[in-house]
């Protein structure tokens, strides 16, 4: 507590997890004897830069960039880029910690990592951007490899930035690898791997739904938050599994459609010209704009999936969930439910799927993009999309398989953090203290 001053998301991350932990720590002393909650709390290397760049009227501006390698007990460490400025060393930690457990989870062998930078590419030209992440990939290089710690993206940081990125690697190590994920199919990357933590969400829910309630999205109503990368694909898929999405937002406000989202106009706003949702009201008639992102959780709906970004979904838009009628509460983005929402999911029976188990499928098709780098070769979108879903089905499978074995029947929230927990742990005890 103390040593970490002021990092109160890190701190939020960590006591939710450990929480859920004392089971487990009780019924292997030889994880306390062998110090594994304070290493794992302790990330490996926690890199922090410089990243100087000239905008467009050349000026100089400087930023700062992060890369947090926490643990490679289980594999090279690996994570994502967030660009935005809500960015702070307690943000990166909190998704490094986060994605120990997550890519544990997926069960491929992946360690954890996460990085960023409080630079906004809100309003900054393509050139600007470009020059951007040609600074950060400067510094970031030499800590970085295919074998060593490989990013993807993450909030502001899809395919333009991950290129950029990726061709100013290249330049300075002379080297063609899979050193990120999340490439454009040109140049090493996966197909499926756009869709794939939208898709694995609902893959996850539609299992956990299936598995504890014989149930599953056919005419449902769902609420969305965001309307980014997460958020589009998970509209997709959920209209595809027979859902009605009714909402989709951004930092500024919502818009809520009784008809349902029509996701082609969403598409055609936020990938075709980085525009704001309320565009969305001005071209469909009957389709409502609210000022203010929260307001969205005041939706009547069946299903939440929250998709923008952390603590977005307190105590009180917990309650008029509830109070609303739904029942199904599945997190695309990170840590998007305080502590205070989640105590009003377990007090209502609310089935509450965790971030780090609802949304692994981003990742774990980034797991398969380095496969595929590593064989020099491609899968087709069936086939990754595929192993996708098996890989969600598993997820719920070992997690409620967990929490069966620690006496908590039932929690996905407690399984997923002892599951992905355990097996970390248990590869730190077999490598000795490192
Ligand atoms: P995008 O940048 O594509 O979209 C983010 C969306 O969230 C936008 O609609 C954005 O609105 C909104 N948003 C961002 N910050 C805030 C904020 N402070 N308040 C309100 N709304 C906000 O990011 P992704 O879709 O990739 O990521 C969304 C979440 O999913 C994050 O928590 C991320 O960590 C998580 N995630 C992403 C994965 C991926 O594969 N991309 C994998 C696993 C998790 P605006 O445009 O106004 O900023």
């Amino acid at each position: 507590e103390q040593r970490d001053g002021d990092q109160p998301e890190f701190k939020q991350a960590v006591r939710e997890v450990f929480e859920t932990l004392e089971p487990v720590i009780e019924m292997h002393p030889e994880y306390e004897a062998n110090g594994i909650l304070e290493r794992f709390v302790e990330p490996e290397r926690v890199v922090k830069f410089r990243v100087p760049w000239v905008d467009d009227s050349g000026k100089v501006q400087v930023n700062r960039g992060y890369r947090i390698q926490f643990n490679s007990a289980i594999g090279p460490y690996k994570g994502g880029l967030r660009f935005h400025p809500t960015v702070t060393e307690s943000v990166i930690k909190f998704l490094g910690f986060e994605q120990i457990l997550k890519n544990s989870l997926t069960t491929l062998p992946m360690g954890g990592g996460k990085g960023g930078s409080d630079f906004d590419p809100k309003g900054k030209s393509d050139a600007e951007v470009m020059r951007f992440c040609q600074s950060f990939m400067t510094e970031l290089q030499r800590h970085i490899g295919q074998f060593t710690d490989v990013p993807a993206g993450d909030i502001n940081v899809g395919g333009r930035e991950i290129g950029y990125l990726f061709g100013q690697y290249k330049r300075i190590r002379d080297e063609y690898s899979g050193v990120l994920t999340g490439k454009g199919l040109e140049f090493g990357g996966s197909l499926a791997r756009t869709e794939a933590t939208g898709y694995g969400l609902c893959y996850y829910t539609q299992e956990a739904l299936r598995v504890l309630r014989n149930d599953s999205f056919e005419g449902k109503t769902v609420v969305i938050s965001g309307s980014g990368n997460v958020a589009i694909f998970a509209t997709e898929k959920a209209q595809e599994l027979g859902a009605k999405v009714v909402t989709a937002s951004d930092s500024n406000g919502y818009v809520y459609d009784p008809e349902g989202i029509k996701l082609d106009i969403v598409k055609d706003i936020k990938l075709g010209h980085r525009g704001r949702i309320k565009e969305y009201a001005d071209r469909v008639p009957g389709a409502e704009y609210h000022e203010g992102c929260a307001g969205v959780w005041s939706v009547p709906c069946d299903i939440a999936l929250p998709c923008a970004t952390q603590n977005e979904l307190d105590g009180e838009a917990a309650k008029t969930l509830v109070a609303n009628g739904c029942t199904v509460v599945c997190e695309g983005a990170n840590m998007p439910s305080t502590p205070e929402a989640i105590e009003t999911y377990q007090a209502n029976g609310v089935l509450y799927g965790p971030a780090k188990a609802a949304n692994a499928g981003g990742v774990a098709v980034s797991g398969l993009e380095m496969s595929q780098n590593s064989y020099r070769l491609a899968w087709t979108f069936e086939e990754t999309d595929a192993k996708l879903k098996s890989i969600m089905e598993t997820i719920v499978a070992d997690s409620l398989a967990a929490a069966k074995e620690y006496g908590v029947d039932g929690d996905l929230m407690a399984g997923a953090n002892i599951a992905g927990f355990t097996k970390v742990a248990n590869a730190m005890v077999a490598q000795g203290v490192c």
